[in-house]
């Protein structure tokens, strides 16, 4: 579905990305792992079209996405959620919802897709009303994710939708994106959260100083110990 070549990109003098692969195949969670700096935004930003790529390519359903303007990605169905959650913080939860379905011109099964999104994360029912920037920082994430969805992507981006979550909201978060993925939805998800992150993906990537350090055909326990012991320094 997203195929990746020799991605290049940085700002400046700096090149950040220094000739990146990685592909997603559909129904797939494709995890993005890494340490603070190394250039996971900045490859999701470069895809985006929000950082000008220096060299490679980017093909998306046999589009060249290098060449797409970023405004046609969402109905293209590539929804991207960016680090820090960016929801409108004065309007409330249903409004935040309303403006996303409105954007992708697909009105006609708003209904349903605002019900999905609810069984997903009941707590943004329970706080339809509420203004936006007085949710907490995990209903936030949910709202966030929730926004993304009800433009029914077909790939659905995340940027470390943990971050700065208490560990049992981590918990849920993970657990309604497994659910997202096992509902058929293809998933790129980006993160510096490894232990959670492991247990969801079916297959990973890690990148180390803009460029791929290792990639996984499946996800196996032996596996899993290597990754974290070798790449993620937590051995
Ligand atoms: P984090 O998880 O901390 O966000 P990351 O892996 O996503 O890290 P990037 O945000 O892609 O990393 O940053 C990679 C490098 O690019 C860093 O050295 C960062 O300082 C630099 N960088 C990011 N954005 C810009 C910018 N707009 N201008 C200049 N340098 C930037």
């Amino acid at each position: 579905m997203l195929n990746i070549q020799g991605l290049i990109s940085g700002y400046g003098d700096i090149n950040v990305l220094k000739g990146v692969d990685l592909t997603v195949n559909e129904g797939e969670i494709v995890g993005l792992l890494g340490a603070n700096g190394v250039g996971k935004t900045t490859l999701l930003k470069t895809v985006s079209g929000l950082v000008k790529a220096r060299g490679g390519s980017v093909d998306y359903l046999g589009t060249d996405l290098l060449r797409t303007p970023p405004v046609k990605l969402l109905g293209m169905g590539i929804a991207h959620v960016p680090q820090g959650r960016h929801i409108f913080s004065k309007m409330t939860v249903l409004e935040n919802l309303q403006v996303a379905i409105d954007s992708v011109r697909k009105r006609v099964h708003a209904k349903e897709k605002l019900q999905y999104v609810f069984s997903l994360f009941p707590r943004l029912e329970e706080r339809l009303n509420q203004l936006g920037g007085t949710l907490s920082g995990g209903e936030q994430q949910m709202l966030a994710v929730a926004r993304a969805l009800v433009t029914s992507p077909k790939l659905l981006i995340l940027d470390e939708p943990s971050m700065g979550l208490a560990p049992i909201i981590v918990q849920n978060m993970f657990d309604a994106i497994r659910k997202i993925a096992d509902d058929g939805m293809t998933i790129l998800l980006v993160e510096q959260n490894a232990v959670a992150a492991l247990d969801i993906v079916n297959r990973l990537y890690v990148m180390d100083m803009g460029s791929i350090v290792y990639r996984s055909s499946q996800i196996t326990d032996q596996e899993m110990e290597k990754i974290k012991e070798v790449y993620l320094g937590f051995g």
